[in-house]
């Protein structure tokens, strides 16, 4: 455990983090292996239990902790996820339990063995939280916010607070500061108070929104535990999903792109749900008992952060969690890049130690959100009316084969596994131009070729004027075979 650990690369020292939600517990987690003290600065003050807090009100809705973040999660914790299913969370085979209907269809249901884990985000913040506070190393200032940095030199030596109670203003000296503020952290103005360029910031914004409702859980309502409708933009652009949480109980949570928001009035709510690709979701919830009004969400463009470009880079300074980066929450990413985050800077201090650590950090960072980053603007560049960057030419180019891969993954097992496996970050996206899928891929699209050309050729000699009703009884007979795909376009994933 980090109490036990002695090595402090920076010979003791006190480092401290701005924000104590998910990505600054779990760089307080790590920070606590290196420095003799550890200080989580958070505006909020914390619920005794798994409760709601104003600082982080996306945990009114669906939070999915994807493969990579539990392995992270429990390796950072062992033992965590144990309480967490005694504590009512579920364990969700990605394909097995799961009924997934992908813009291309619904996703086969097999044993997957990627199970992904399902409880409200309260308590999962909660056990993480207590886990953080039991470590003798950390410490918690709470009701206290923080206002800007102190500077030194060429880098960073403290923080300036505000205590909420009373308003008392302070400055807490650190050797190494972490922020972890999120969404709307300040740490861009703080640096440039202190002189900084601020960093370059990359926007997609597909203008999603949510809206979310908890539910008393039926008795057995299907084979399925959960259920997923992704949006098929540029077209369709609503989605829904209802998971369990703990507590018998259901989130269901609908999404709209392109600013097609989903109302949070009950009839505008129940509407939204049966206009979905599918009625599945509507017709479960419609007999169920609410628990909890319905509360909307839209803060959710695609952010990065380019703290690794900075041509001068504060020393002692990190940041981390959704204020580097931030993506569309709808593919689930965010809570698993908060914990990729805190591997990061585990490695960074582990291997190199405090000498350049801001910059090489971030640029680790980096490379390391890039494959989530990908996923979740590569989707957004889809709808209809999106703000902000434009799509790179390799997303542009990988477009069409993407989309067989999609199409591809409904009835081969093996493509289905690797996709889901990507979306869960446990492999990089590479893993869909490997040889097993593109293979597959390239076959089905010289299939689709073949069929195109006969069909082409086909009209041709039944439009001619010449056309021999020999010849065309032959190219009857020739067709490819039966199974094979349409050749119409695919239809955009
Ligand atoms: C609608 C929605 C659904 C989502 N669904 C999922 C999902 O299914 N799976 C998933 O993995 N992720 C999901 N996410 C993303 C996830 O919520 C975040 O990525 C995750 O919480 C990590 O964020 P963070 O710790 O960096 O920031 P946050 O969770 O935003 O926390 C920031 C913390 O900093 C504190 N703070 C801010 N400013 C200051 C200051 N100046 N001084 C002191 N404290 C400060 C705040 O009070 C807060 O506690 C979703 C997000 C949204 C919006």
């Amino acid at each position: 455990m980090s109490n036990e650990t002695n090595s402090s690369s920076y010979g003791g020292g006190h480092a401290l983090v701005v924000g104590g939600s998910m990505a600054g517990l779990l760089a307080g987690r790590i920070l606590a292996d290196h420095f003799e003290r550890v200080t989580i600065v958070e505006r909020d003050r914390f619920p005794e239990g798994p409760g709601f807090r104003k600082g982080v009100p996306q945990s009114r809705h669906v939070h999915v902790l994807m493969t990579r973040g539990r392995q992270i999660v429990e390796r950072l914790f062992p033992g965590l996820e144990e309480g967490l299913l005694e504590a009512g969370a579920e364990l969700i085979d990605s394909a097995e339990d799961f009924e997934f209907l992908t813009p291309a269809g619904f996703g086969p249901r097999f044993r997957s063995d990627i199970p992904f884990l399902q409880c409200s985000r309260e308590l999962l913040e909660f056990a993480v939280r207590e886990r953080v506070a039991s470590i003798p190393r950390v410490r918690f200032l709470q009701k206290t916010d923080v206002t800007g940095l102190l500077a030194n030199g060429e880098g960073v030596a403290g923080a300036k607070v505000r205590v909420r109670d009373g308003g008392t203003k302070e400055v807490i000296l650190a050797e190494l500061i972490v922020d972890a503020s999120g969404r709307n952290s300040n740490a861009a103005g703080w640096l440039e108070e202190l002189g900084y360029e601020p960093p370059e910031e990359t926007v997609v914004d597909s203008r999603l929104g949510y809206a979310s409702r908890i539910y008393e859980r039926s008795e057995v309502v299907s084979d399925w535990k959960a259920l997923l409708v992704q949006a098929a933009p540029p077209d369709v652009t609503r989605g829904g999903v209802l998971y369990p949480i703990e507590g018998g109980r259901w989130i269901a949570g609908l999404s709209g792109v392109g600013g097609d928001y989903p109302p949070t009035d009950e009839e505008g709510f129940m509407e939204f749900a049966r206009s979905l690709r599918t009625p599945m979701l509507y017709e479960t919830i419609k007999g169920l008992k609410p628990l909890s009004p319905i509360h909307g969400f839209r803060a959710t463009r695609n952010h990065r952060r380019h703290y690794e470009k900075l041509s001068r880079q504060p020393h002692n300074f990190l940041v981390t969690g959704d204020a580097a980066c931030a993506f569309n929450p709808v593919y689930g990413q965010g809570m698993t890049t908060a914990a990729i985050g805190a591997e990061t800077l585990e490695e960074a201090l582990r291997e190199q130690g405090p000498t350049g650590l801001s910059g090489r950090f971030q640029k680790r960072l980096a490379k390391a959100t890039s494959a989530a980053w990908l996923l979740a603007s590569g989707q957004d560049f889809r709808v209809r009316g999106v703000e902000g960057a434009s799509p790179s030419a390799a997303t542009r180019l990988t477009r069409p084969y993407m989309d067989r891969v999609m199409q591809l993954s409904l009835k081969d097992l093996a493509v289905r596994h690797i996709l889901l496996e990507v979306f869960h970050m446990t492999k990089p996206p590479t893993a869909m131009f490997g040889p097993v899928v593109a293979a597959k891929v390239l076959r089905e699209a010289a299939m689709d070729i073949g069929k195109s050309r006969w069909a082409s050729l086909s009209s041709r000699l039944s439009l001619g004027k010449e056309r021999d009703p020999k010849e065309v009884g032959k190219s009857s007979e020739t067709q490819p075979p039966a199974g094979g795909r349409a050749a119409e376009p695919f239809k955009a994933a």
